[in-house]
């Protein structure tokens, strides 16, 4: 369990607190809100408007709903999850839902548009980095092996056989790969949190933090151009800030090497959960952490992962690359372990 996200949130001068009952209409600058610990953090949800509180709770718990869907849909350990009966391959023919098929599909694109560096068949070697429990280097025949097993998109999503329910993949070659959403889950639900918001009446604005996942719907009321102020944390700090930015309708996503890492006597290198599949080991570039900021939360998360492997120059090609196929702003935040911010 993450003690603490990697990026901070501020509310404004009143704080997050429980509106009260007898305030329940007044003005929409108070938040309802729930935590929740899902995806292995802490989760947050703030939502704003013109509600009342049981309304507050239908809706809160219908986005708690999706999180916990997610979750449990995408975990490689939970045995009843379609992505681990997927990696147990039981069958090279499997059912699956359409947002599993949705994200096996994107990842195709995902792997070439970033040359290989963002892998989502990588999970033996992501597995072998359980940085969590590891205190100790991997063994090299261990990284050689798992290496074998990696860069594996040989299977097909059968869009036009599917049903309403679910979709068909067949997957062909390797039987060892294992695959591992864990770098694109929590960008791919906030969407889905967008589009429920979407349909409910009365909801202003919400702030939806999945440790590292700072999602910023709608518009603050009290605030200038709506915006909420998301910190960027300052890596290996004790919770210092590093940068704040001002948003609304985006989702805020940090990947950093500080979150999760162990370090070895005599090293001073940090070893971390970020993979790159290239050696197999941790990245190691210079840079502690990667912001990126658009209003796709699937693309956000991506990105910022990919971009921490791939460093500034080839990072920055591949979030224009995005920029243009996807059409949409994209904004990035670069910390180096120097303690260089770069921003844009
Ligand atoms: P994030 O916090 O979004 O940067 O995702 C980190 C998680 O993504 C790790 O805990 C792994 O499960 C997985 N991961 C690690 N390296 C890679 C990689 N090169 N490509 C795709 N996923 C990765
Ligand atoms: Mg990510």
């Amino acid at each position: 369990m993450l003690t603490c996200s990697i990026v901070l949130f501020f509310i404004s001068s009143c704080g997050i607190r429980e509106r009260s009952k007898a305030n329940s209409y007044s003005p929409n600058v108070i938040p309802f809100n729930d935590t929740l610990n899902v995806f292995d953090t802490f989760c947050t949800i703030s939502i704003y408007g013109k509600i009342n509180e049981s309304y507050a709770k239908v809706c809160i718990n219908e986005i708690k709903e999706l999180l916990y869907k997610y979750d449990k849909m995408f975990s490689r350990t939970d045995e009843n999850s379609e992505v681990y009966k997927i990696n147990k391959r039981i069958s090279d023919e499997v059912y699956v839902s359409k947002e599993v098929a949705n994200l096996f599909k994107i990842s195709k694109d995902f792997y070439k548009w970033s040359g290989g560096a963002f892998d989502i068949s990588g999970g033996t070697l992501y597995t072998l980095w359980d940085v969590k429990n590891r205190t100790n280097l991997p063994e090299k025949s261990q990284i050689e092996e798992a290496l074998l097993h990696i860069g594996n998109f040989d299977y097909d999503v059968h869009e036009e056989d599917n049903n309403e329910e679910s979709v068909k993949i067949t997957f062909y070659g390797d039987t060892k790969t294992i695959y591992d959403f864990g770098a694109l889950v929590k960008g791919y639900a906030c969407d889905a949190i967008k589009n429920l918001l979407k349909e409910k009446k009365g909801i202003s604005a919400a702030l939806i933090n999945l440790g590292g996942n700072v999602f910023c719907y709608g518009k603050m009321l009290n605030r200038e151009g709506g915006n909420f102020n998301v910190g960027i944390y300052k890596p290996f700090s004790n919770g210092e800030i590093a940068e704040t930015v001002s948003v609304h309708d985006k989702c805020v996503v940090t990947s950093g090497n500080y979150e999760r890492y162990f370090k070895i006597d005599g090293d001073n290198r940090v070893y971390h959960h970020i993979i790159s599949p290239y050696d197999g080991y941790p990245t190691n570039n210079g840079i502690d952490s990667v912001t990126i900021i658009s209003e796709s939360g699937l693309l956000s998360d991506f990105l910022s992962t990919a971009v921490m492997i791939l460093g500034e120059k080839k990072g920055r090609e591949l979030i224009e690359k995005c920029k243009k196929e996807f059409g949409i702003d994209i904004d990035v935040i670069f910390i180096y372990s120097t303690g260089k911010i770069i921003l844009k």
